[in-house]
């Protein structure tokens, strides 16, 4: 199933040298070659892997990785986790997905984030420890929001940047500051209840307690913290109930002066199926916007990245590699770290020449960040369909044909997960995405026409 879901070439580097080790009929243990091996499929797969896990081994499936460099295993639930080497998590781990609410706990106030069994509430901020301030690179790009940042972190709910509102495209530092600004807050004021939840998740909580009969909780719960950072609040668009409820929080929230966190992939004002209310509100306090960093902040990246990793690389390979990806630092890391493990894999040193012979081979993909839209727009032109029928309930057959085109270049070409290209390509859900990815991979391989059809269409796209 991963094979299906990853390019031939990262299926080669990040999964062949996977190795089962065992497997007691919920938790699968996989040998991976070292710490980084490990972080970077945490990091870059583990939407993939959930889904792999939980389809093949069902809900309750668990991966546990073992490291061979030092023997330490770290074991979590799939889903998210920080990555760590710290043994004592290993038990315990601090992060957990909020798979289900707990309705025979007899607390007041329910803990979305507590996981059935585990009775203590315990607010865990959900703060990843490797996005601080210490490591986010000061720029033009990102001054204001550095600054506005580090006010609000000194004094919540204070400060005239209630809520802070922060946007940009993808891949610019959102959610880096975000856990930052939660850090910062803590140092200064460990006693306040920091939270720092993806609107995702957000939405998965919500949904959960309206099934549960437990809304009045996941309201109070929310209610009670006193530095809520939401992550991506465009994954909002469209939910009305959920918005209503974050509307009734946040109004608690910002009477009682609680600091509100925002970040979003554009402007308050672009937002569409949003409520005005929540919008006006989004935009009491300073909205900000991250920008693409020039060329000096993108280097001083990529040295504070090879500095935190360990790994020495000359300077004239961090400029060049910071001199060809201009868009987004993200995909600028996702180039660093090829070399880093061709490097490693190879056992040779990083030269310009191995950064330039990657980069001639990634460049297309990094250069330019592709949409969604873009991607339908062009296949809808090629079927000369309109865009109303293709995000219509037809199952005529051209329409199904480019609903599944459109998710499949969306996949080759885009970072979005599968239920956000499954939203766009007329509401879909992730299984729908996955089946009309294998039922193009399979018409490209054995249909000459559709094959025509769909180089015609990436010729379009790239
Ligand atoms: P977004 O949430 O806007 O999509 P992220 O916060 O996930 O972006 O950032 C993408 C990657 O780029 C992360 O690994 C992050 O650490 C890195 N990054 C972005 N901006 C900076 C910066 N100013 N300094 C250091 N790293 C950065
Ligand atoms: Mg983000």
């Amino acid at each position: 199933m991963i094979r299906e879901n990853t390019q031939p070439q990262s299926y080669k580097t990040w999964f062949e040298p996977i190795k089962p080790l065992a497997y007691d009929g919920e938790t699968l243990t996989i040998q991976v070659p070292s710490q980084f091996f490990f972080e970077y499929l945490e990091s870059h797969y583990v939407d993939l892997l959930k889904l792999a896990i939980s389809k093949t081994i069902g809900p309750s499936g668990k991966l546990q990785y073992s490291i061979v460099m030092d023997n330490s295993d770290i074991e979590h639930p799939y889903g998210i986790n920080v990555p760590t080497t710290d043994k004592s998590n290993t038990k315990n781990p601090s992060v957990r997905v909020p798979l289900d609410l707990d309705s025979n706990d007899e607390k007041k106030v329910l803990n979305p984030f507590v996981v059935p069994g585990i009775k203590k509430i315990n607010v865990e901020s959900q703060l990843n420890e490797n996005y601080s301030f210490d490591n986010f690179i000061e720029g033009e790009c990102n001054r204001t929001a550095r600054i506005a940042g580090l006010a609000v972190a000194k004094n919540p709910g204070t400060t005239a940047f209630n809520p802070l509102f922060v946007f940009s495209p993808t891949g610019l530092g959102k959610t880096h500051l975000c856990h930052a600004i939660g850090l910062e807050t803590k140092k200064y004021h460990p006693n306040l209840i920091v939270l720092y939840v993806n609107a995702e998740q957000f939405i998965q909580q919500f949904m959960a307690s309206c099934k549960n009969k437990t809304r009045d909780d996941f309201v109070r719960f929310y209610q009670m913290i006193d530095v809520l950072i939401i992550d991506d609040i465009q994954f909002f668009a469209g939910k009305s109930k959920t918005q209503d409820t974050l509307f009734h929080i946040f109004n608690h929230l910002q009477q009682n002066k609680k600091q509100l966190i925002f970040t979003c992939d554009k402007p308050a004002s672009e937002l569409e199926d949003m409520e005005q209310r929540l919008i006006s509100r989004f935009q009491w306090g300073l909205s900000t916007e991250l920008q693409i960093p020039d060329i000096e902040t993108r280097s001083n990246i990529l040295k504070r990245k090879a500095y935190s990793d360990g790994i020495e690389i000359p300077d004239d390979v961090i400029d060049y590699v910071a001199s060809k990806v201009k868009t987004n630092v993200r995909e600028m890391e996702g180039l660093f770290i090829s070399l880093m493990a061709q490097s490693s894999f190879n056992k040779k040193a990083i030269t310009i020449d191995m950064a330039r012979q990657l980069i001639d081979r990634f460049v297309r993909n990094t250069t330019q960040e592709v949409s969604i839209d873009y991607i339908i727009s062009a296949v809808i032109d090629r079927l000369n369909i309109t865009l109303e029928n293709f995000q219509s309930k037809s199952k005529k057959h051209d329409i199904v044909l480019a609903r599944q085109l459109a998710m499949y270049f969306s996949k080759k070409y885009t970072d979005y997960s599968l239920s956000a290209i499954g939203k766009k390509c007329g509401n879909k859900d992730h299984s729908t995405v996955i089946y009309a990815i294998q039922t193009i991979e399979n018409l490209i391989d054995t249909d000459k026409q559709i094959r025509a059809l769909a180089s015609d269409i990436e010729k379009n796209i790239c």
